[in-house]
């Protein structure tokens, strides 16, 4: 049997990263693996595909009708059900069944969920980091160093204090004009937003403004919600592939990791081959876990057969508020746009100990059917409004803080039982509409969606790092607590989640822990 110096579960952001951090030592990725379909890559803007005449059936809808899913079915996220993008969360179902009130998605991709996130990248600051470990300063480097390796676009603008001052930046993306009116509105009224804690800015993105260590530019084609893999936009898969190539790592896809064994000098990882239906063993003198938060706490507690515990869970809960801007209605739609969120904002709210965070997107890349079913008007009147509307409409896409009481167990029978506590009690939505109404943006209450639990898609915490860890739990260097060799390293070593999206903090954690075990390994 081969023995590795390291094995890595995953190929998400998590596991991705502690692999780059520990190359140098023999490596094997074990990942389920999923990668896009073969099929004929999409090229152009959705207008000018449309007016070339070309049959976009195929890409858009689906030979299933998949990308008409949320019309008939209960929604899922825009990106996971586009025909070209369904692989990214295909299988989960079957193959790391989850029962309970989960309403969320699990990817078993190469390059994880991130096959699909938006690339939205925020250090986390000191104050984010409250109950972790370790502190900002334990982290600078190494985001630092994915900056320089994903490439960052944006701007160190007003919201420099919540992001911190980052010097390498790309060029930001070329705003709509939806969002360079409302930015330029921000700046005239900005002691008014000051006032109410509330500040506006430019969204930072793993998102190429320019070409980038042999990465191509955004062409702002708009097709975020269809089209796997744009070199432009950062996708683990990218890292992984670069790994293989160059002979840092044995990756073998097709392996679902099931559970993990301790011998007296290594590990020993036990996964199904999904071709042969066989079990495999491989040794390694450590492991990382990169699974994702759920699927990494499901093999720590099959490896203990234990189906009890109940292991904490957070996502952020989230909701959507439209902002309508009245002048613009029926006016052109910009062909050469973006689906990527164009600005950010942080807010301070008397209710919450933490700042409160949002992403602003435009509404011309979704399926017109995706937002058709959700105006509270009939039929005829929501086509017209979609149609109309859309060069007048952004979407806010407020996050809240994880919250404490939410779990997971292991059933007996290999399912995962998430229960989510109910969704805290809003009322800064009410304040947010107030604040925009004052700068020209309308909306009501009445359009406001709060997506089920879960579908935030931000998931950590199940094996929390502690300065003090207790059972299930692991130290500041991603150790679980009573192994020797087992290290956590995607999001569920993220012991709290402030409403900053945590994906570049994920990727930073697990470069610092696979940097610290390739010295640990020499
Ligand atoms: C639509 C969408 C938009 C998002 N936007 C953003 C954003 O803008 N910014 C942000 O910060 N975050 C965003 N996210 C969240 C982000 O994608 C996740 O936080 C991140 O991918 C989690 O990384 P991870 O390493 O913890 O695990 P995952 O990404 O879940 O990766 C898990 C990996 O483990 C593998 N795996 C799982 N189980 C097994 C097993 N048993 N055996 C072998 N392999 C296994 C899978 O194949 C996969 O490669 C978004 C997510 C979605 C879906």
């Amino acid at each position: 049997m081969d023995s590795f110096d390291l094995i890595v579960v995953g190929s998400g952001p998590g596991a991705t990263f502690a692999a780059w951090g520990a190359r140098g030592h023999r490596i094997l990725m074990l990942d389920v693996g999923f990668d896009p379909p073969d099929v004929p890559v999409l090229s152009g803007n959705p207008c000018e595909l449309r007016v070339g005449g070309a049959d976009l059936f195929s890409s858009l809808i689906g030979g299933g009708f998949e990308g008409l899913h949320n019309v008939f079915h209960p929604p899922v996220n825009f990106k996971l059900k586009a025909p070209y993008l369904s692989y990214i969360a295909g299988d989960w179902t079957t193959l790391t069944p989850i029962t309970g009130n989960f309403a969320g998605a699990i990817s078993l991709a190469r390059g994880g969920l991130a096959n699909a996130w938006g690339a939205g990248v925020y250090r986390f600051t000191d104050r984010d980091l409250t109950g972790f470990p370790i502190a900002a300063a334990d982290l600078r480097p190494y985001y630092d160093e994915l900056t320089s390796h994903m490439g960052v676009s944006g701007v160190n603008d007003d919201l420099e204090p919540h992001f911190e001052r980052d010097g390498a930046l790309l060029p930001p993306l070329r705003l709509s004009e939806l969002f360079e009116e409302m930015l330029r509105r921000y700046q005239r009224h900005k002691l008014q937003f000051q006032w109410e804690g509330v500040t506006l800015g430019r969204s930072r993105l793993a998102v190429l403004t320019k070409p980038h260590n042999g990465r191509s530019a955004y062409a702002y084609e708009n097709l975020e919600f269809f089209k796997p893999h744009d070199p432009a936009i950062y996708n683990p898969a990218f890292t992984v592939d670069e790994m293989i190539r160059s002979g840092a790592i044995d990756y073998r896809s097709g392996h679902l990791v099931l559970r993990y064994r301790e011998l007296p000098d290594g590990i020993e990882v036990c996964a199904r081959n999904l071709s042969t239906g066989d079990t495999e063993t491989f040794q390694g003198r450590a492991l990382c876990l990169g699974a994702g938060a759920l699927n990494s706490a499901r093999i720590v507690l099959e490896s203990h057969s234990d189906y009890t515990t109940e292991l904490p869970l957070f996502d952020n809960p989230m909701s959507c508020i439209p902002l309508f801007r009245l002048q613009r209605i029926g006016r052109g739609l910009e062909p050469r746009d973006t689906s990527l969120a164009s600005l950010n904002l942080v807010m301070d709210d008397p209710a919450w100990p933490a700042p409160l965070q949002a992403s602003l997107y435009g509404s011309t890349g979704p399926l017109r059917s995706d937002i058709l079913f959700t105006l509270p008007f009939p039929f005829r009147t929501s086509l017209a409004v979609t149609k109309y509307l859309a060069p007048a409409m952004g979407l806010l896409m407020l996050f809240y803080p994880g919250q404490p009481g939410s779990s997971v167990r292991l059933k007996p029978s290999g399912e995962l039982d998430v229960v989510f506590a109910p969704e805290p009690a809003c009322g800064v939505e009410t304040r947010l509409i107030r604040i925009f109404r004052k700068i020209g943006y309308l909306t009501s209450e009445a359009l406001i969606q709060r997506p089920a639990m879960g579908a935030g898609l931000h998931y950590a915490g199940t094996l929390g790092m502690r300065a003090n860890p207790g059972p299930y739990e692991t130290d500041r260097n991603g150790k679980l607590t009573g192994t020797g060799r087992v290290y956590v390293v995607d999001g569920g070593a993220i012991p709290a989640l402030p409403a900053k999206n945590l994906t570049f903090t994920i990727m930073a954690n697990a470069l610092r822990i696979g940097r610290q075990l390739a010295r640990e390994l020499s």
